[in-house]
């Protein structure tokens, strides 16, 4: 018997609700009665059913406080094959910016107010007080994690809890709205300069002019249309690295592309796949 149900039971009575994840760090699948969502789904889901299942299944949405749950049967079953305590953010009223890497740490410090931080495997997650939306992929290496999400508990953190601030709900705002025109900030831009391309063939000024040119027509195109801008944009700009040795830093051009793409108001992970499109049908033109 390992220590995690005796731990989530603490939690559990701190008001954090918790489930069981397996040694992938990922919820248990579906039970046989809840396989396809043939139980119609748990009460507090986005589309709300009827689901009483007495097992972990679906996976935030089976988080719980209560600690006969926590302590039957089909838990401690499934306790006995967990390997890890995840929680339900959003169900405890907090935030977590999941920050994947050493890059997205040191973003946040410079970017978003102190608070409780908990050391991950590659890097941090700064909790905040207050629920939100979650979305996956908010900047390279983030992830929020609130509502109808899950984080992987790791200890309490250190330091104290700050109040969501206005810096964390706009990452997922803009995901969703299309602001005005130009109103792109570029301190969200991630910098090409010569230190990530030293294979590159062409001055920096040369590449800054292709960039910006790039960058204007995804601005001059709203939503859909900066999408095709974007993989425009990114094909063209590749096409230019293909006769460098590398490397040329495009990972970074094609963060700012990315950036200015959600900017404009589309949703990240198009932006995303339009710009690596792009990419990669001009460098595989030559490959
Ligand atoms: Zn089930
Ligand atoms: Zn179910
Ligand atoms: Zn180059």
């Amino acid at each position: 018997m390992n220590s995690l149900p005796t731990t989530a039971l603490g939690l559990a009575e701190q008001g954090l609700p918790v489930l069981p994840l397996l040694g992938d760090k990922r919820p248990f699948g579906l039970c046989r009665a809840c396989k396809g969502l043939a139980c119609g789904g748990r009460p507090n889901m986005k589309t709300p059913g009827p689901c009483v299942c007495p097992r972990p299944c679906h996976g935030w949405a089976a988080a719980t406080t209560n600690p006969h749950v926590l302590a039957s049967r089909q838990w401690g079953l499934a306790w006995l094959r967990a390997r890890a305590i995840g929680y339900h953010p959003g169900g405890a009223n907090v935030t977590v910016v999941d920050l994947d890497n050493p890059d997205a740490v040191d973003w946040a410090r410079a970017t978003l107010p102190a608070t409780t931080t908990v050391a991950t495997t590659r890097g941090e997650h700064w909790i905040y007080s207050g629920a939100m939306r979650s979305a996956n992929k908010v900047r390279p290496g983030v992830d929020i994690k609130s509502l109808m999400s899950y984080a992987r508990w790791l200890g309490p953190g250190t330091g104290p809890i700050t109040a969501l601030p206005p810096a964390v709900l706009a990452l997922v705002e803009r995901e969703e709205s299309t602001p005005a025109r130009g109103a792109v900030d570029s301190s969200t831009l991630t910098g090409w300069d010569r230190s990530v391309a030293t294979g590159c063939r062409h001055t920096p000024a040369f590449v800054q002019t292709g960039l910006e040119r790039g960058l204007d027509n995804i601005r001059a195109h709203p939503e859909q249309g900066a999408g095709t801008a974007a993989y425009g944009a990114a094909r063209f700009l590749a096409a230019r690295h293909t006769a460098c040795p590398g490397p040329c830093g495009l990972d970074r051009i094609a963060e700012e592309l990315i950036a200015v793409a959600v900017a404009v108001g589309v949703p990240a992970t198009y932006a995303r796949r339009c710009v690596t499109n792009g990419m990669t049908a001009a460098l595989g033109a030559v490959a």
